[in-house]
């Protein structure tokens, strides 16, 4: 079953397991489950530490990991091959006795769970997001009893999933109760749970030279220029990674002819981390403030103060503020079309936007749904050239330019979308289960009063990255630079710093 290069790849990793595992396999007569019964199969058949036993599990097909003396709690229902494949080779690792890669902080904090705690994951295989969420919910598995995972692939549990109305991936349910959606990292699934760091741990904390909100790219770049310099950094993030941690294939980043955003996420965490900059993850910063020093608080209270703060909290996507966005979102409303795509397959769908994303989303979604409707609101598509060549020549795609949307519809979950016709004034209504929402990025500047922006709502910066405020400079997307592009960011976060610097030694 398993492809040539990837069995020599897997036989290197199952020699590093540690112990023994048993897979329980519930399997029937279908197609399905023959397909996991030769997976499994051929798993043992490549280490004599695995070894197969069919048993009956909630689900068929699914099997467990497990020691042999104890079950861990951790399911794959449907066959966790495509972008899940790591999942399981790190289940068989883990489960066999070797410790996941997480911070002595991080186990202990999983460990100290009490209660008990059933995840369920309902993942597409072509979800990149969908992984890091499964590998977190099974790493807590193996470091806590009290808590079980069962991953249930959409496609092969469609009755499942439409009785739940799941119409995004991942989604996770906790103890049948609705928990998430979307990719969660290890330590936001356990600060969801409210085990997280109060105000209270960032109490005897002193002042930064220079405080970095936001890590993304600008962030990350701006922490290193800064401790580069022999000063105290500090990086408060919402989300480390930013934008980059929801995108597939990068082929622009110079230097590296290709990689993949959560990969190029990894290694900037290991970069700042090097420096011994204070990384203060999954943590929002609420209000600015220039005094004596410059004040930051955060959404838990706490406030930290620092000689100088850049300012790189970028973009997230811009809502179309239509009726029924916000009421049908997961439900039929969806903005990541590599993740949710495959939940639309055979059905139709409409991309609002005409821009490179908005055409990129569409001919990638029109190779999966039955029909897809661009909404332009211009009068022309906006993408390059080549990606509106390609767009049409499909034959499954209808271009409507000069649209305005007016209004998702649905009961329970999407049944449509009107515009009217800016030529025409005509109002439409097209019938459709599924609306991808591409219109670009909103600067995530919001919460600052202080410091000047202009109207799209970006920080104006000088050519050093300083703000209007003393002692404030702001990098990336969240600011007034021309183009939005991870190596752009990076730059503007290396002149924030240096700026930043140039500031305190004339100061
Ligand atoms: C789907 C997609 C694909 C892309 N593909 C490419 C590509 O191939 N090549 C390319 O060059 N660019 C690409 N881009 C653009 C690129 O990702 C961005 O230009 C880049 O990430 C901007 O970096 P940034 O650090 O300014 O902001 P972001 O990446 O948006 O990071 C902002 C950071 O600030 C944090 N934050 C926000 N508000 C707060 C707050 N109040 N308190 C604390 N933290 C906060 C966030 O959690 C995050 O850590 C893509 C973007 C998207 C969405």
């Amino acid at each position: 079953m398993l492809e040539a290069a990837i069995k020599q790849q897997l036989d290197q990793y199952l020699q590093l397991m540690e112990g023994d595992v048993v897979l329980r396999v519930s399997a029937g007569e279908d197609k399905v489950s023959n397909e996991m019964l030769e997976l499994v199969n051929e798993l043992a058949s490549m280490s004599s530490r695995i070894s197969v036993e069919r048993a009956t599990l909630e689900r068929t097909p699914s099997f467990s990991v497990n020691r042999p003396s104890e079950e861990t709690g951790i399911v794959f229902a449907g066959i966790p091959l495509g972008h899940e494949f790591t999942s399981l080779v790190l289940a068989l690792l883990q489960v066999s006795g070797r410790a996941p890669k997480v911070d002595a902080d991080t186990i202990k904090q999983i460990q100290n769970i009490e209660g008990t705690y059933h995840f369920e994951s309902y993942i597409s295989l072509s979800c990149h997001n969908c992984p890091d969420v499964v590998q977190a919910l099974n790493v807590m598995s193996v470091l806590n009893s009290n808590i079980t995972h069962t991953m249930i692939d959409g496609a092969a549990f469609k009755d499942e999933v439409e009785a739940k109305e799941i119409m995004a991936v991942p989604t996770v349910f906790l103890n049948g109760e609705s928990f998430g959606n979307g990719r969660m990292s290890l330590e936001e699934i356990l600060a969801k749970l409210g085990t997280g760091p109060d105000a209270s741990a960032f109490s005897d904390k002193d002042p930064y030279d220079v405080l970095v909100v936001g890590g993304g790219p600008a962030g990350a770049s701006a922490a290193v220029y800064a401790a580069r310099k022999g000063i105290r950094t500090g990086i408060i993030a919402e989300r480390f990674g930013g934008q980059v941690m929801d995108t597939m294939g990068i082929e622009n980043f110079i230097g590296t002819a290709y990689t993949e955003g959560p990969k190029l996420v990894a290694s900037l965490e290991e970069h700042v981390k090097e420096y011994g900059i204070d990384v203060m993850n999954l943590q929002r910063a609420k209000r600015l403030e220039k005094k004596d020093l410059v004040e930051i608080e955060l959404e838990n209270g706490a406030v930290l103060k620092s000689k100088s703060v850049i300012l790189s909290t970028g973009a997230r996507w811009r809502n179309v503020n239509v009726p029924g966005e916000a009421e049908f979102k997961n439900k039929g409303v969806a903005y990541c079309p590599h993740c949710d795509g495959p939940l639309f397959e055979g059905k139709r769908v409409a991309v609002i936007g005409g821009g490179n994303s908005g055409i990129e989303a569409a001919i990638d979604l029109a190779g999966i749904v039955k029909h897809v409707t661009v909404l332009e609101f211009a009068p022309e598509l906006k993408a390059d050239q080549v990606l509106q060549d390609r767009l049409h020549s499909l034959p499954n795609v209808t271009v409507i330019t000069n649209a305005q949307t007016t209004e998702i519809t649905g009961t329970d979950k999407v049944n449509g979308i009107s515009y009217v016709s800016r030529e025409t004034n005509e109002s439409h209504h097209v019938e459709l289960e599924g609306v991808f929402v591409q219109i670009g990025l909103v600067p995530n500047t919001d919460w600052l009063d202080s410091v000047e922006r202009n109207n799209f709502g970006e920080i104006v910066v000088d050519r050093h990255g300083a703000t209007n405020v003393p002692g404030v400079f702001a990098a990336g997307d969240c600011t007034n630079s021309a183009y939005k592009q991870i190596i752009i960011s990076m730059g503007s976060g290396a002149t924030a710093a240096l700026g930043a610097f140039d500031y305190m030694i004339r100061n």
